[in-house]
């Protein structure tokens, strides 16, 4: 059997392929740009506090729930230390000024929010309920050779959230409320499918964590499956082709060191921004059409984000995700203006590094466009200039004087804080305008808005945040589906199965 397989990139969906397939038999090669692994799990250490820069709270982790199965199967759940949220307000929704906790559970979410709104427990319970019954279909049984599910094609994929919504929920507050954890994919009123709402939602519903050490954890920990099994890993090679024959891919090629080199390919997976991807194949294999479909496709907003690092002992760890709203809603904040914003931002505490009762890091996120960067975006990390440096000290301590109104632990407790711009993470993962999840699903774009794992490169497939979708599911979900595609028969339908406890 021909088991060479190249994967560039070494973010969760590279390194997650590489794990399942090199366990399998697979000859593993990962290709990394970046000088370290993790994509968007990359942290860094500034005056010995480290911080996340992307992923920064998990869902479905406790015992037997869908996360913990899909950790399991691939080998990493028992090198996770993982601390649960607070299950009586994981998120704190801020809007208008006011507070309203989600809690973990679906009895427990209604009762919750009833307090609030007490005339609405009946819409509230067949909102969850149907949170829930959409979310099913992204299970094990997706796996099963036998049933053939198709978690995409449902009238929830066809529907934006705030349609389904609207008719579910009379009050009109309660409404911008359940959607108060949309940066949590970054949804847009009229586009976002209901779907993804769902999957998030219930996501962390079921429950919530925090990594003790970082998501870098999960990175390094993927890395030792591929290398223990006798794949490699190699940073700092960028892939420029994959190059193809008439018929498939043959192998890539890519830059290490300043040295061109081709690695020959049976098997080529490729989880870099599908534009990106797709542009590395030069063959007439994939049609002009396809090509303008996948470079026409919008990408989701990025983040301005600021890196705190507080006084020791000043700052009571807060076990939860804060969701804060300064307009009279929660759509829209990615129409902000110079005078307005941030329109909203989430405001999360890591898991303490040395005392589990105060928070030595933190971050605020607010959305940022990359048109305001424009100036910029032929620059690189570190040589950007004076006025860009000055461009992120304004916007920093206008989101700090903002995030103060609500947070007053920030006056006295900060020490330091560091920054980051969409072109940050352009520069850093790859992504294609910064963007904070890859590709927007849009449901106005109907099918011409996803993205395959599969090409017409028959030996070429896609992988990552915007092929199925992002976060750690979204992501981990998409390679299990191309891992299936190779391994056939039924084999990681038995294996997550069997690991399930
Ligand atoms: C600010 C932020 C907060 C987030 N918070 C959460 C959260 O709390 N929970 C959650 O579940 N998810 C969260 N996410 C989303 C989640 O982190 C991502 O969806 C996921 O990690 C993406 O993995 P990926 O492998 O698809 O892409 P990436 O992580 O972007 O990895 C792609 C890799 O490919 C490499 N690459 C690209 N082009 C090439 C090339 N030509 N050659 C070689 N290498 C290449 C890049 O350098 C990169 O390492 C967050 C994301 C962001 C940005």
């Amino acid at each position: 059997m021909d088991r060479k397989c190249v994967i560039i990139g070494a973010g969760l969906g590279g390194l997650s392929c590489g794990a399942i397939l090199a366990r399998h038999g697979f000859e593993v090669t990962v290709l990394e740009q970046e000088r370290k692994v993790g994509g968007c799990l990359q942290t860094f250490v500034r005056e010995g506090v480290k911080f996340e820069t992307g992923m920064h709270f998990i869902g479905s982790a406790a015992r037997g729930e869908i996360l913990d199965t899909m950790l399991r199967f691939i080998g990493i759940r028992d090198g996770l230390v993982l601390h649960a949220l607070d299950r009586d307000c994981y998120d704190i929704i801020n809007y208008k000024g006011q507070d309203f906790p989600f809690r973990n559970g679906r009895e427990a979410f209604v009762e919750g929010l009833s307090q609030y709104f007490p005339g609405s427990r009946d819409s509230l319970a067949a909102y969850i309920e149907t949170v829930y019954r959409v979310s099913d279909a992204l299970s094990v049984e997706s796996f099963n050779p036998e049933r053939g599910l198709d978690a995409h094609d449902s009238e929830w994929h066809r529907r934006s959230v705030n349609s389904v919504i609207d008719e579910l929920i009379e009050e009109r507050d309660l409404r911008e409320v359940l959607v108060g954890n949309q940066p949590l994919y970054a949804g847009v009123r009229g586009s976002t499918p209901f779907a993804l709402h769902a999957f998030t939602t219930s996501f962390y519903n079921r429950s919530a964590w925090r990594i003790e050490g970082g998501s870098d954890r999960i990175a390094a920990l993927l890395e030792k499956c591929i290398i223990d099994a006798g794949g490699e890993v190699m940073t700092r090679c960028r892939a420029v082709e994959i190059v193809c024959n008439e018929t498939r891919a043959t192998g890539v090629k890519y830059i290490c060191g300043g040295v061109s080199q081709t690695i020959e390919a049976d098997t080529v997976i490729s989880t870099a921004h599908p534009s990106i991807s797709i542009g590395m194949v030069k063959s007439p294999l994939l049609r002009p059409v396809f090509r303008k479909r996948i470079e026409d496709m919008p990408d989701t907003i990025g983040v301005f984000e600021l890196y705190l690092k507080f006084k020791q002992g000043k700052v009571p760890y807060m076990n939860s995700n804060r969701f804060v709203y300064r307009g009279g809603t929660v759509w829209d904040s990615e129409y902000y203006t110079n005078s307005n914003w941030p329109l909203s931002f989430l405001y999360m505490h890591q898991y303490p590094q040395f005392d589990a009762n105060y928070a030595d890091a933190g971050v605020i996120l607010a959305y940022m466009r990359m048109d305001e960067l424009s100036r910029w975006s032929d620059t690189v990390t570190g040589r950007r200039g004076k006025e860009y440096e000055e461009f992120k000290r304004v916007k920093a301590a206008t989101l700090i004087e903002a995030a103060s109104d609500c947070l007053p632990e920030l006056k006295d407790g900060l020490e330091r804080y560091w920054t980051s711009t969409p072109l940050t993470y352009r520069d850093y993962t790859g992504t294609r305008n910064g963007s904070l999840y890859g590709i927007a699903k849009d449901v106005k774009l109907g099918a011409a808005g996803r993205v395959s794992f599969r090409t017409r490169v028959p030996n070429l497939f896609l992988a990552g945040q915007s092929v199925n979708s992002h976060g750690i599911l979204g992501v981990l979900m998409g390679s299990f589906v191309v891992c299936d595609n190779l391994l056939g028969s039924g084999v990681m339908y038995e294996g997550i199965r069997s690991s399930i406890l």
